[in-house]
Protein backbone atom coordinates (compact mmCIF):
# COMPACT_ATOMS: atom_id res chain seq x y z
CA UNK A 1 0.00 0.00 0.00
CA UNK A 2 0.91 3.17 -0.40
CA UNK A 3 2.27 4.49 2.55
CA UNK A 4 1.26 8.28 1.47
CA UNK A 5 -2.69 7.33 0.82
CA UNK A 6 -2.93 5.81 4.52
CA UNK A 7 -4.56 8.67 6.66
CA UNK A 8 -2.55 7.73 9.99
CA UNK A 9 0.24 8.45 7.60
CA UNK A 10 -1.24 12.11 8.25
CA UNK A 11 -1.63 11.44 11.73
CA UNK A 12 1.66 10.31 12.67
CA UNK A 13 3.61 13.12 10.53
CA UNK A 14 6.63 14.20 12.92
CA UNK A 15 6.64 17.71 13.67
CA UNK A 16 8.29 19.62 11.71
CA UNK A 17 9.66 21.86 14.55
CA UNK A 18 11.29 18.36 15.82
CA UNK A 19 13.44 18.13 12.83
CA UNK A 20 14.34 20.65 10.40
CA UNK A 21 16.02 18.75 8.13
CA UNK A 22 13.59 16.15 7.86
CA UNK A 23 12.34 15.48 4.36
CA UNK A 24 9.99 12.49 4.46
CA UNK A 25 6.82 12.72 2.78
CA UNK A 26 4.28 11.45 4.57
CA UNK A 27 1.71 12.07 1.38
CA UNK A 28 1.33 15.25 -0.94
CA UNK A 29 -0.88 17.83 -0.37
CA UNK A 30 -2.31 20.27 -2.39
CA UNK A 31 -4.60 23.45 -1.42
CA UNK A 32 -6.07 24.86 -4.28
CA UNK A 33 -6.15 28.93 -4.05
CA UNK A 34 -3.55 31.13 -2.14
CA UNK A 35 -6.12 33.61 -0.80
CA UNK A 36 -6.86 33.57 3.18
CA UNK A 37 -8.20 30.07 3.63
CA UNK A 38 -5.12 28.74 1.66
CA UNK A 39 -2.50 30.91 4.07
CA UNK A 40 -4.47 29.69 6.54
CA UNK A 41 -4.52 26.20 5.92
CA UNK A 42 -1.01 25.37 4.79
CA UNK A 43 0.29 27.38 7.69
CA UNK A 44 -1.76 24.81 10.32
CA UNK A 45 -0.84 22.04 8.35
CA UNK A 46 2.94 22.71 9.41
CA UNK A 47 2.05 24.53 12.97
CA UNK A 48 0.51 20.87 13.70
CA UNK A 49 3.05 18.92 12.74
CA UNK A 50 3.08 17.12 9.33
CA UNK A 51 5.94 17.38 7.43
CA UNK A 52 4.98 15.92 3.90
CA UNK A 53 4.71 18.23 0.89
CA UNK A 54 2.58 21.00 0.31
CA UNK A 55 1.98 22.57 -2.85
CA UNK A 56 -0.35 25.85 -2.62
CA UNK A 57 -1.43 26.66 -5.68
CA UNK A 58 -2.51 30.21 -6.74
CA UNK A 59 -3.99 31.86 -9.90
CA UNK A 60 -2.32 35.24 -9.35
CA UNK A 61 0.82 36.47 -9.70
CA UNK A 62 1.68 37.22 -6.25
CA UNK A 63 1.95 35.23 -3.09
CA UNK A 64 -1.30 35.47 -0.76
CA UNK A 65 -2.07 38.70 0.43
CA UNK A 66 -4.68 40.29 2.50
CA UNK A 67 -7.39 41.57 0.43
CA UNK A 68 -10.00 43.57 3.41
CA UNK A 69 -7.12 46.75 2.93
CA UNK A 70 -7.09 46.83 -0.82
CA UNK A 71 -10.19 48.44 -1.10
CA UNK A 72 -9.33 50.89 2.02
CA UNK A 73 -5.40 52.08 2.78
CA UNK A 74 -4.27 50.75 -0.16
CA UNK A 75 -6.03 52.22 -2.76
CA UNK A 76 -5.95 55.77 -0.19
CA UNK A 77 -2.06 55.19 -0.64
CA UNK A 78 -2.19 54.85 3.27
CA UNK A 79 -0.57 51.54 2.60
CA UNK A 80 2.54 49.96 1.05
CA UNK A 81 1.67 46.52 -1.27
CA UNK A 82 4.44 45.19 0.92
CA UNK A 83 2.38 45.67 3.92
CA UNK A 84 -0.63 43.17 2.06
CA UNK A 85 1.36 40.24 2.12
CA UNK A 86 0.79 37.87 5.05
CA UNK A 87 4.45 36.52 4.97
CA UNK A 88 7.87 37.59 3.43
CA UNK A 89 8.73 35.20 0.21
CA UNK A 90 11.68 33.69 2.83
CA UNK A 91 8.81 32.45 4.53
CA UNK A 92 7.65 28.97 2.32
CA UNK A 93 10.92 28.13 1.97
CA UNK A 94 11.56 27.63 5.30
CA UNK A 95 8.19 25.96 5.50
CA UNK A 96 8.61 23.81 2.90
CA UNK A 97 5.37 25.88 1.34
CA UNK A 98 5.85 24.71 -2.24
CA UNK A 99 4.01 28.29 -3.45
CA UNK A 100 2.87 27.96 -7.63
CA UNK A 101 2.21 31.17 -8.27
CA UNK A 102 0.55 32.24 -11.73
CA UNK A 103 -0.69 28.48 -12.13
CA UNK A 104 -3.86 27.77 -13.11
CA UNK A 105 -5.62 25.02 -11.89
CA UNK A 106 -7.94 23.46 -15.01
CA UNK A 107 -9.19 20.00 -13.70
CA UNK A 108 -8.80 17.79 -10.73
CA UNK A 109 -9.18 13.79 -11.35
CA UNK A 110 -10.44 12.39 -8.36
CA UNK A 111 -9.74 8.70 -9.67
CA UNK A 112 -6.15 9.47 -10.28
CA UNK A 113 -5.68 12.26 -7.39
CA UNK A 114 -4.28 14.62 -10.03
CA UNK A 115 -4.44 18.51 -10.59
CA UNK A 116 -4.08 19.44 -13.75
CA UNK A 117 -2.57 23.25 -14.70
CA UNK A 118 -3.27 25.22 -17.10
CA UNK A 119 -0.52 24.39 -19.61
CA UNK A 120 -0.33 20.72 -19.19
CA UNK A 121 1.28 19.99 -15.92
CA UNK A 122 -0.36 17.63 -13.28
CA UNK A 123 0.43 17.37 -9.73
CA UNK A 124 0.19 14.46 -7.67
CA UNK A 125 -2.05 14.45 -4.08
CA UNK A 126 -2.75 12.42 -1.83
CA UNK A 127 -5.40 14.62 -0.18
CA UNK A 128 -6.69 17.89 -1.53
CA UNK A 129 -8.02 21.42 -0.57
CA UNK A 130 -10.28 23.52 -1.95
CA UNK A 131 -9.38 27.20 -0.61
CA UNK A 132 -10.50 28.98 -4.04
CA UNK A 133 -12.54 31.98 -2.88
CA UNK A 134 -14.98 33.43 -4.35
CA UNK A 135 -15.17 36.13 -7.39
CA UNK A 136 -16.76 39.56 -8.05
CA UNK A 137 -19.85 39.09 -9.88
CA UNK A 138 -19.52 41.36 -12.60
CA UNK A 139 -21.80 43.10 -15.29
CA UNK A 140 -22.41 41.62 -18.68
CA UNK A 141 -20.97 42.46 -21.53
CA UNK A 142 -24.24 43.14 -22.94
CA UNK A 143 -24.96 46.19 -20.74
CA UNK A 144 -21.19 47.51 -21.23
CA UNK A 145 -20.32 45.53 -18.67
CA UNK A 146 -16.68 45.30 -20.23
CA UNK A 147 -15.58 48.66 -21.59
CA UNK A 148 -12.68 49.76 -20.01
CA UNK A 149 -12.75 52.14 -16.81
CA UNK A 150 -15.53 49.45 -15.17
CA UNK A 151 -14.08 48.16 -12.04
CA UNK A 152 -14.23 44.92 -9.69
CA UNK A 153 -12.75 45.40 -6.15
CA UNK A 154 -11.41 41.94 -5.45
CA UNK A 155 -7.77 41.86 -6.25
CA UNK A 156 -4.63 43.80 -6.10
CA UNK A 157 -4.68 43.56 -10.05
CA UNK A 158 -8.39 45.29 -9.77
CA UNK A 159 -7.18 48.43 -7.32
CA UNK A 160 -3.63 48.48 -9.05
CA UNK A 161 -5.66 49.07 -12.40
CA UNK A 162 -8.37 51.47 -11.21
CA UNK A 163 -6.34 53.30 -8.37
CA UNK A 164 -4.58 55.80 -10.84
CA UNK A 165 -7.67 57.12 -12.02
CA UNK A 166 -9.45 57.38 -8.88
CA UNK A 167 -8.41 61.23 -8.88
CA UNK A 168 -10.34 64.56 -7.19
CA UNK A 169 -13.23 65.80 -9.75
CA UNK A 170 -13.85 63.03 -11.95
CA UNK A 171 -17.25 61.07 -11.64
CA UNK A 172 -17.64 57.62 -10.36
CA UNK A 173 -20.52 55.43 -10.21
CA UNK A 174 -20.83 52.63 -7.87
CA UNK A 175 -23.30 50.28 -8.70
CA UNK A 176 -24.63 48.20 -5.58
CA UNK A 177 -25.26 49.49 -2.47
CA UNK A 178 -23.96 46.25 -0.27
CA UNK A 179 -20.55 46.46 2.09
CA UNK A 180 -18.35 46.51 -0.99
CA UNK A 181 -19.91 49.43 -2.88
CA UNK A 182 -20.82 51.54 0.27
CA UNK A 183 -16.72 51.11 1.33
CA UNK A 184 -15.95 51.65 -2.29
CA UNK A 185 -17.75 55.36 -2.09
CA UNK A 186 -15.90 56.05 1.02
CA UNK A 187 -12.76 55.33 -0.75
CA UNK A 188 -13.56 57.58 -3.27
CA UNK A 189 -15.33 60.19 -1.88
CA UNK A 190 -12.69 60.73 0.78
CA UNK A 191 -9.98 61.13 -2.21
CA UNK A 192 -12.19 63.47 -4.04
CA UNK A 193 -14.44 62.30 -6.63
CA UNK A 194 -17.99 62.82 -7.47
CA UNK A 195 -19.55 59.82 -6.12
CA UNK A 196 -23.55 58.14 -7.05
CA UNK A 197 -23.92 54.82 -5.67
CA UNK A 198 -27.47 53.05 -6.91
CA UNK A 199 -29.28 50.30 -5.35
CA UNK A 200 -31.43 48.84 -7.01
CA UNK A 201 -33.08 47.26 -3.96
CA UNK A 202 -35.45 50.06 -1.99
CA UNK A 203 -32.19 50.15 0.73
CA UNK A 204 -28.95 50.02 0.32
CA UNK A 205 -27.19 46.73 2.46
CA UNK A 206 -31.08 44.65 2.69
CA UNK A 207 -29.33 41.64 1.92
CA UNK A 208 -27.65 41.79 5.46
CA UNK A 209 -28.41 44.25 7.80
CA UNK A 210 -31.66 45.97 9.12
CA UNK A 211 -33.70 49.45 8.16
CA UNK A 212 -32.21 51.16 11.46
CA UNK A 213 -28.36 50.12 10.28
CA UNK A 214 -29.43 51.11 6.44
CA UNK A 215 -30.37 54.58 7.61
CA UNK A 216 -27.20 55.25 9.84
CA UNK A 217 -25.08 54.44 6.33
CA UNK A 218 -27.43 56.83 4.31
CA UNK A 219 -26.94 59.28 6.82
CA UNK A 220 -23.18 58.49 6.71
CA UNK A 221 -22.74 58.71 3.22
CA UNK A 222 -24.86 62.15 2.79
CA UNK A 223 -22.60 63.41 5.23
CA UNK A 224 -19.55 62.91 2.99
CA UNK A 225 -21.17 64.70 -0.02
CA UNK A 226 -21.89 60.82 -1.58
CA UNK A 227 -25.60 60.41 -3.31
CA UNK A 228 -26.96 57.03 -2.87
CA UNK A 229 -29.94 56.70 -4.96
CA UNK A 230 -32.07 53.81 -3.49
CA UNK A 231 -34.95 51.77 -6.07
CA UNK A 232 -32.78 52.51 -9.19
CA UNK A 233 -30.75 49.95 -10.63
CA UNK A 234 -28.25 50.06 -14.10
CA UNK A 235 -29.83 49.73 -16.92
CA UNK A 236 -26.19 50.40 -18.97
CA UNK A 237 -23.38 51.29 -19.45
CA UNK A 238 -21.76 53.02 -22.47
CA UNK A 239 -18.62 54.58 -24.61
CA UNK A 240 -16.25 54.11 -26.89
CA UNK A 241 -13.88 51.42 -25.16
CA UNK A 242 -14.09 53.02 -22.21
CA UNK A 243 -16.69 54.12 -20.22
CA UNK A 244 -18.50 57.48 -20.64
CA UNK A 245 -21.91 57.03 -19.61
CA UNK A 246 -24.06 55.11 -17.12
CA UNK A 247 -28.18 54.71 -17.86
CA UNK A 248 -30.34 53.82 -15.03
CA UNK A 249 -33.54 52.02 -15.07
CA UNK A 250 -35.86 55.35 -14.25
CA UNK A 251 -33.99 56.52 -17.85
CA UNK A 252 -31.80 59.39 -16.33
CA UNK A 253 -28.11 59.05 -17.38
CA UNK A 254 -24.83 60.47 -15.93
CA UNK A 255 -21.28 61.12 -17.43
CA UNK A 256 -19.09 59.09 -15.70
CA UNK A 257 -15.23 58.48 -15.40
CA UNK A 258 -15.23 55.24 -14.24
CA UNK A 259 -17.75 52.64 -12.80
CA UNK A 260 -17.34 50.07 -9.76
CA UNK A 261 -18.78 47.59 -9.45
CA UNK A 262 -20.16 46.18 -6.25
CA UNK A 263 -22.94 43.63 -7.08
CA UNK A 264 -22.03 40.69 -4.71
CA UNK A 265 -19.95 37.62 -5.15
CA UNK A 266 -20.17 33.93 -6.00
CA UNK A 267 -18.25 31.16 -4.90
CA UNK A 268 -15.78 29.45 -7.61
CA UNK A 269 -17.04 25.62 -6.93
CA UNK A 270 -16.78 24.87 -10.39
CA UNK A 271 -13.73 23.01 -10.76
CA UNK A 272 -15.31 20.84 -7.56
CA UNK A 273 -18.18 20.70 -8.86
CA UNK A 274 -16.72 19.07 -12.53
CA UNK A 275 -14.71 17.07 -10.35
CA UNK A 276 -17.52 15.13 -8.63
CA UNK A 277 -17.72 17.03 -5.65
CA UNK A 278 -20.94 17.73 -4.18
CA UNK A 279 -21.67 21.58 -4.17
CA UNK A 280 -24.86 23.53 -2.57
CA UNK A 281 -24.51 27.05 -2.13
CA UNK A 282 -20.36 26.41 -2.61
CA UNK A 283 -18.54 23.06 -2.22
CA UNK A 284 -20.74 21.12 0.86
CA UNK A 285 -18.13 20.27 3.53
CA UNK A 286 -19.22 19.11 7.05
CA UNK A 287 -17.98 20.62 10.33
CA UNK A 288 -14.66 19.30 10.14
CA UNK A 289 -14.02 21.05 7.16
CA UNK A 290 -14.44 17.25 4.89
CA UNK A 291 -16.60 17.02 1.44
CA UNK A 292 -18.69 13.84 0.80
CA UNK A 293 -15.43 13.32 -1.43
CA UNK A 294 -12.84 11.07 0.22
CA UNK A 295 -9.84 13.16 1.43
CA UNK A 296 -11.22 16.36 -0.51
CA UNK A 297 -11.26 19.80 2.10
CA UNK A 298 -12.72 22.86 1.36
CA UNK A 299 -12.87 26.08 3.34
CA UNK A 300 -13.37 29.99 3.13
CA UNK A 301 -15.63 31.61 0.75
CA UNK A 302 -16.26 28.91 -1.94
CA UNK A 303 -17.00 26.31 1.18
CA UNK A 304 -21.27 25.94 2.64
CA UNK A 305 -21.12 23.92 5.79
CA UNK A 306 -23.94 22.98 8.51
CA UNK A 307 -24.75 25.81 10.94
CA UNK A 308 -27.36 25.70 13.73
CA UNK A 309 -29.89 23.45 11.28
CA UNK A 310 -28.83 25.14 7.98
CA UNK A 311 -26.42 25.24 5.55
CA UNK A 312 -24.41 28.66 5.53
CA UNK A 313 -21.37 29.98 3.25
CA UNK A 314 -19.97 33.09 4.77
CA UNK A 315 -17.71 35.53 3.05
CA UNK A 316 -15.41 36.57 5.97
CA UNK A 317 -11.47 36.81 6.93
CA UNK A 318 -12.72 35.24 10.29
CA UNK A 319 -13.87 32.49 8.25
CA UNK A 320 -11.24 32.41 6.08
CA UNK A 321 -8.67 31.73 8.61
CA UNK A 322 -10.68 29.66 11.41
CA UNK A 323 -12.42 27.28 8.92
CA UNK A 324 -9.41 26.44 7.21
CA UNK A 325 -7.88 25.55 10.41
CA UNK A 326 -10.55 22.88 11.30
CA UNK A 327 -9.82 21.35 7.59
CA UNK A 328 -6.07 21.48 8.22
CA UNK A 329 -6.46 19.66 11.23
CA UNK A 330 -9.20 17.35 10.06
CA UNK A 331 -6.45 16.46 7.21
CA UNK A 332 -4.48 15.61 9.99
CA UNK A 333 -6.80 13.47 11.79
CA UNK A 334 -7.48 15.26 14.34
CA UNK A 335 -10.74 16.21 16.22
CA UNK A 336 -11.67 19.82 15.57
CA UNK A 337 -15.46 21.27 14.38
CA UNK A 338 -16.31 24.43 13.19
CA UNK A 339 -18.75 26.20 15.37
CA UNK A 340 -18.61 30.07 14.62
CA UNK A 341 -19.99 32.32 16.17
CA UNK A 342 -19.25 34.64 12.90
CA UNK A 343 -17.76 38.54 12.89
CA UNK A 344 -17.23 41.10 10.30
CA UNK A 345 -16.54 44.44 9.91
CA UNK A 346 -16.46 47.08 7.45
CA UNK A 347 -14.52 50.72 7.71
CA UNK A 348 -16.58 53.63 6.24
CA UNK A 349 -14.74 56.87 6.72
CA UNK A 350 -14.03 57.56 10.57
CA UNK A 351 -17.14 54.44 11.12
CA UNK A 352 -16.08 51.29 11.96
CA UNK A 353 -18.46 48.74 12.00
CA UNK A 354 -18.00 45.48 13.62
CA UNK A 355 -20.96 42.79 13.49
CA UNK A 356 -20.94 40.09 15.26
CA UNK A 357 -23.94 36.92 14.30
CA UNK A 358 -25.81 36.58 11.37
CA UNK A 359 -29.05 39.09 11.26
CA UNK A 360 -30.55 36.64 8.62
CA UNK A 361 -34.37 36.13 9.61
CA UNK A 362 -34.58 38.25 12.50
CA UNK A 363 -38.04 39.78 13.97
CA UNK A 364 -37.65 42.27 16.22
CA UNK A 365 -34.44 44.83 16.60
CA UNK A 366 -33.54 47.69 18.91
CA UNK A 367 -31.43 50.19 18.55
CA UNK A 368 -29.09 51.31 21.34
CA UNK A 369 -27.62 55.06 21.22
CA UNK A 370 -24.11 54.95 21.79
CA UNK A 371 -22.14 58.24 23.16
CA UNK A 372 -22.29 60.87 20.37
CA UNK A 373 -24.07 61.01 16.99
CA UNK A 374 -22.36 58.18 15.04
CA UNK A 375 -22.27 55.86 17.80
CA UNK A 376 -24.78 53.38 18.03
CA UNK A 377 -25.84 49.70 18.18
CA UNK A 378 -28.56 47.50 16.52
CA UNK A 379 -29.70 44.51 18.52
CA UNK A 380 -31.08 41.26 16.44
CA UNK A 381 -33.40 39.16 17.94
CA UNK A 382 -35.34 36.10 16.60
CA UNK A 383 -38.21 34.27 18.20
CA UNK A 384 -37.08 36.40 21.33
CA UNK A 385 -33.40 35.45 21.38
CA UNK A 386 -30.43 37.77 20.39
CA UNK A 387 -29.02 36.48 17.20
CA UNK A 388 -26.63 39.36 16.20
CA UNK A 389 -25.08 42.69 16.75
CA UNK A 390 -24.45 45.50 14.41
CA UNK A 391 -22.27 47.92 16.68
CA UNK A 392 -21.11 51.01 14.76
CA UNK A 393 -18.15 53.25 16.38
CA UNK A 394 -18.96 51.50 19.58
CA UNK A 395 -16.72 48.41 20.34
CA UNK A 396 -18.06 48.12 23.85
CA UNK A 397 -21.49 46.75 22.33
CA UNK A 398 -19.74 44.44 19.74
CA UNK A 399 -17.72 42.81 22.24
CA UNK A 400 -20.38 42.31 25.11
CA UNK A 401 -23.02 41.14 21.95
CA UNK A 402 -20.27 38.82 21.07
CA UNK A 403 -19.76 37.44 24.38
CA UNK A 404 -23.34 37.08 24.63
CA UNK A 405 -23.83 35.40 21.72
CA UNK A 406 -20.98 32.64 22.64
CA UNK A 407 -22.58 32.29 25.77
CA UNK A 408 -25.63 31.73 24.35
CA UNK A 409 -27.30 34.63 26.54
CA UNK A 410 -29.90 36.81 25.72
CA UNK A 411 -30.43 40.18 27.38
CA UNK A 412 -33.50 41.91 28.25
CA UNK A 413 -34.41 44.28 25.73
CA UNK A 414 -35.02 47.09 28.40
CA UNK A 415 -32.25 46.80 29.56
CA UNK A 416 -30.52 46.72 26.04
CA UNK A 417 -32.72 49.91 25.42
CA UNK A 418 -31.55 51.67 28.49
CA UNK A 419 -28.62 54.10 27.26
CA UNK A 420 -27.33 54.65 31.06
CA UNK A 421 -26.86 51.06 31.38
CA UNK A 422 -23.22 49.94 31.31
CA UNK A 423 -23.39 47.24 28.98
CA UNK A 424 -20.91 44.95 31.16
CA UNK A 425 -23.42 44.43 33.37
CA UNK A 426 -25.32 41.91 31.16
CA UNK A 427 -22.41 39.39 31.34
CA UNK A 428 -22.89 39.30 34.99
P1 LIG B 1 -21.28 42.80 -1.79
O1 LIG B 1 -20.67 41.87 -0.79
O2 LIG B 1 -20.60 42.79 -3.12
O3 LIG B 1 -21.47 44.17 -1.24
P2 LIG B 1 -24.18 42.30 -1.58
O4 LIG B 1 -24.94 41.20 -2.23
O5 LIG B 1 -24.24 42.43 -0.11
O6 LIG B 1 -22.69 42.14 -2.11
O7 LIG B 1 -24.62 43.70 -2.19
C1 LIG B 1 -24.73 43.92 -3.55
C2 LIG B 1 -25.85 44.90 -3.79
O8 LIG B 1 -25.88 45.21 -5.17
C3 LIG B 1 -27.22 44.39 -3.42
O9 LIG B 1 -27.79 45.26 -2.50
C4 LIG B 1 -27.99 44.37 -4.76
O10 LIG B 1 -29.33 44.72 -4.59
C5 LIG B 1 -27.23 45.39 -5.58
N1 LIG B 1 -27.30 45.22 -7.03
C6 LIG B 1 -27.14 44.08 -7.74
N2 LIG B 1 -27.24 44.31 -9.05
C7 LIG B 1 -27.46 45.64 -9.22
C8 LIG B 1 -27.67 46.51 -10.34
N3 LIG B 1 -27.62 46.03 -11.58
N4 LIG B 1 -27.88 47.82 -10.11
C9 LIG B 1 -27.90 48.30 -8.84
N5 LIG B 1 -27.72 47.52 -7.75
C10 LIG B 1 -27.50 46.22 -7.90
Amino acid sequence: MNEASDPEAFATATPAGEDAKQTTTAGAIVVIGAGQAGQSLAETLRKHGYSGRIVLIGEEPVRPYQRPPLSKKYLLGEMEEDRLYFRPEAYYDEHRIELRLGARVDSVDLTTRTVALAGGETIAFDKLAFTTGSRPRMLPAAIGGDLKGVYAVRSLADIDAMGPHCTAGKSVLIVGGGYIGLEAASVTAKLGLKTTVVEMAPRILARVASEATSDYFMRLHGAHGVDIKTGVGLDRLEGDGAVSRAVLTDGTAMDVDLVVVGIGIEPNSEIAEAAGVPVENGIAVDQTGRTLSQDVYAAGDCASFPWQGTRIRLESVQNAIDQAEVAARAMLGQEARYEPVPWFWSDQYDVKLQIVGLSQGHDQTVVRPGKDEWSQSIWYFRDGDLISVDAMNDPRAYMVGKRLLEMGRTPEQTAVQDPDLDLKSLLK
